[in-house]
């Protein structure tokens, strides 16, 4: 069954402009589906409306067969964990920032429940504990190291959906490889869209979303792609 429906959505910021035109696609539960196209093709435009930032002009977004014009944002956040490139982290422990924002009540229970939601590899990935201060008067995290702490912080509240949204592109494609393959191991039923404009990042994806001109232009697995030229 589909997760996600987009069906004839249209979309423009302005009226007399077209970003989305007639946009139809399915997001089946538990896969793994990349959304590639060339910049301002409309792929973070994508994300927005998933949040209901905006509205569609046209056409219907739907999430469980359920038309999210009539969910409210805070139902969105909760289902959506999304995860940006440049991920701000607090001056504080990585314990800290990988509670925040989760149900838990204490830091320690946010550690544990990270223990419990399976995400600790991309924890043992970093070469420091939870304790560790980061940030100004810590350390410094490198890009790699502090996408890690975003993921995880997203993964701990154990979102249905999973949007990453240019998470990785910002890093040397080995780190990128690195957390991609721990994604693969540690989320392999939930629901994850990648937004990527880099074939690295997409390679391993159930199905690819190549989006054109405002609509798409073709779908399938990286070899069918390939295969069809
Ligand atoms: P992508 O993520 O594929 O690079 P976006 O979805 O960010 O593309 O943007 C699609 C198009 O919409 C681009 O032409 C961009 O300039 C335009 N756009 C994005 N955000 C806004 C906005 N807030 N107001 C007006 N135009 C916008
Ligand atoms: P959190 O508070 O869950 O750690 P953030 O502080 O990164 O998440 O973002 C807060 C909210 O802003 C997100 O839940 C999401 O609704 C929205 N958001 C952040 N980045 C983006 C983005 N690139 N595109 C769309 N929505 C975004």
């Amino acid at each position: 069954r589909p997760h996600i429906t987009f069906d004839h959505v249209v979309f423009g910021y302005e009226s007399d402009r077209t970003i989305l035109k007639g946009l139809s696609f399915e997001v089946a539960a538990g896969s793994h589906v990349a959304i590639v196209g060339p910049s301002g093709a409309g792929k973070s435009t994508i994300a927005r409306l998933l949040f209901r930032f905006y509205d569609p002009q046209a056409g219907r977004i739907l999430i469980d067969g359920q038309d999210i014009a009539g969910v409210t944002q805070e139902s969105l956040r909760a289902a959506i964990g999304i995860v940006p490139q440049d991920s701000v982290l607090f001056n504080d422990t990585i314990g800290y920032n990988i509670a925040y924002g989760s149900s838990a009540a204490t830091e320690a229970d946010a550690i544990n429940a990270a223990r419990d939601a399976a995400i600790l590899p991309f924890i043992e990935q970093l070469p420091q504990g939870f304790e560790t201060e980061v940030g100004e008067r810590g350390l410094k995290l490198s890009g790699g190291e502090k996408q890690r702490v975003a993921i995880a912080r997203t993964l701990v509240k154990n979102p249905p959906i999973l949007l990453l949204d240019e998470a990785t592109s910002a890093l040397d494609s080995r780190t990128e490889q690195d957390i991609l393959a721990t994604l693969r191991r540690v989320s392999r039923n939930r629901t994850t869209i990648a937004i990527a404009h880099r074939l690295s990042t997409i390679a391993d994806a159930d199905r690819i979303l190549v989006l054109d001109q405002g609509k798409l232009a073709e779908a399938g697995r990286h070899s069918e792609l390939l295969a069809r030229g």
